[in-house]
């Protein structure tokens, strides 16, 4: 019997396992393929405050504050680089766009410039184009290696003793009387009163049957990863109406990303699934991002793959802990921007699933928001 299974080890389930496991819970941590197989493997790994939603805000400037010290907390590597965000502007109407949003979360608190014109923007980042009329600037976000730091979560997790069932696929929440009881999966049956479902995109295949539902769509996002070259770019860029987003990692590789397009539908499936781009979005994203960082268009493409996107209505996640089902904690709909909270996400789930209040505000993340809805409404800003 555990005391909670966390259903998904990507960031969000990852942390939060070490973090249920750091409380003294007795954790079992499972996925259906393994550590980052989906979105945590397939993302930017951007870790950025500039950009939130105020609802987010608070959440992601307190995931950079842990960021900072991760390293030591899971005796891991992250490859965390803390070297600012850049967000570009291209015509007229993005630098009035940039200039609002500067405005906006500077009153909110965060140290986020406006660089009003392309040589404040090179003094920032020399490899970046002409093309760029303005940007914001913000010094305290930056970028991670996504696979480095799901695997230092779940490393730790494990010496803090969280048992991890990789290869084995939950196939079910066993609830009585509106209480959990167990995960069913294809290999048995793990008895625990508590469960944390950070399955991403599949987290519905799960709820349904218990007449609950993240309404989600479903778009795609293209990466392109190169090989290793020399820097030449420090921050994460993102433009403003997000189109494309990219940076070098730290042995050089540019790793950049499409706007969102439509997801074919095609998924395969081996000991972690593929979904392959589009020839229409490969050429989109090598345009787009090599008109504003001309560098990437000599660099060699080493590898390249398509990210599924978990896009709530209002591109917020949920974090919650749904009336009616006690023992369930649920923490998906991250909306293409999850990654950089992963470690506050951790903290927030760790502490529902053992009935505390979360430090932070989460009533923005309720469930219960989206009764009566079903479609987006808004666009993510997929920007690092
Ligand atoms: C291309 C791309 C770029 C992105 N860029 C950024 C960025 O720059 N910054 C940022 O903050 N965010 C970014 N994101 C978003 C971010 O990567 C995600 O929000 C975050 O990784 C979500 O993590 P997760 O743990 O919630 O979900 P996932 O990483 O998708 O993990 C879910 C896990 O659940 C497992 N699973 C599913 N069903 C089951 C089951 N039935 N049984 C057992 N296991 C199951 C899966 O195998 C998977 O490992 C990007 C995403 C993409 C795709």
């Amino acid at each position: 019997m555990a005391d909670v299974v966390v259903i998904g080890a990507g960031i969000s389930g990852a942390a939060a396992a070490y973090e249920l496991a750091s409380d003294g819970c007795e954790t079992v941590l499972l996925d259906r393929y393994g550590p980052a197989a989906m979105a945590s493997g397939w993302t930017l790994a951007g870790v950025r405050q500039s950009g939130r939603h105020p609802a987010e805000l608070p959440l992601a400037r307190d995931a950079v504050a842990r960021w900072a010290g991760l390293d030591e907390a899971l005796d891991g590597v992250t490859r965390y680089r803390r070297r600012g965000n850049l967000r570009l502007a291209r015509t007229p109407a993005e630098v009035a766009t940039i200039r609002a949003l500067v405005a906006e979360q500077s009153a909110a608190g965060l140290d986020l410039a406006f660089l009003a014109d392309g040589a404040a923007v090179r003094a920032v980042a020399p490899a970046v184009a002409g093309e760029a009329l303005a940007a914001s600037f913000c010094p305290t976000d930056g970028h991670a290696d996504p696979h480095a730091t799901v695997g230092a979560f779940v490393r730790a997790a494990e010496r803090r003793g969280a048992a991890l069932r990789f290869g084995e696929r939950a196939v079910a929440i066993e609830v009585e009387q509106g209480r959990v009881v167990a995960v069913r999966t294809d290999a048995g049956r793990i008895p625990a009163g508590r469960v944390v479902l950070a399955a991403g995109v599949f987290g519905n295949e799960l709820l349904g049957p218990l007449g609950l539902s993240v309404p989600i769509e479903v778009p795609m996002v293209t990466v392109l990863r190169s090989a290793p070259g020399e820097v030449v770019l420090e921050p994460v860029i993102g433009v403003a109406n997000a189109d494309c987003a990219g940076r070098q990692e730290v042995d050089g590789r540019f790793r950049v990303t499409s706007g969102l397009v439509a997801w074919h539908g095609g998924m395969t499936e081996g000991t972690a699934p593929r979904v392959d781009p589009t020839a229409r979005s490969i050429a989109e994203t090598v345009a787009r991002f090599g008109a504003v960082v001309p560098a990437f268009l000599e660099a060699r493409i080493e590898a390249m793959w398509a990210g599924l996107i978990d896009l709530t209505p209002d591109a917020l996640p949920v974090l919650d802990a749904p009336a009616g089902v006690a023992g369930l904690v649920v923490g998906m709909g991250f909306s293409g921007h999850g990654f950089g909270l992963g470690p506050v996400t951790g903290r927030i789930l760790a502490d529902l699933a053992q009935g505390r209040a979360p430090a932070l505000p989460i009533e923005a993340f309720r469930l219960d928001r989206f009764a009566g809805r079903n479609a987006p409404g808004v666009l993510p800003t997929l920007h690092g």
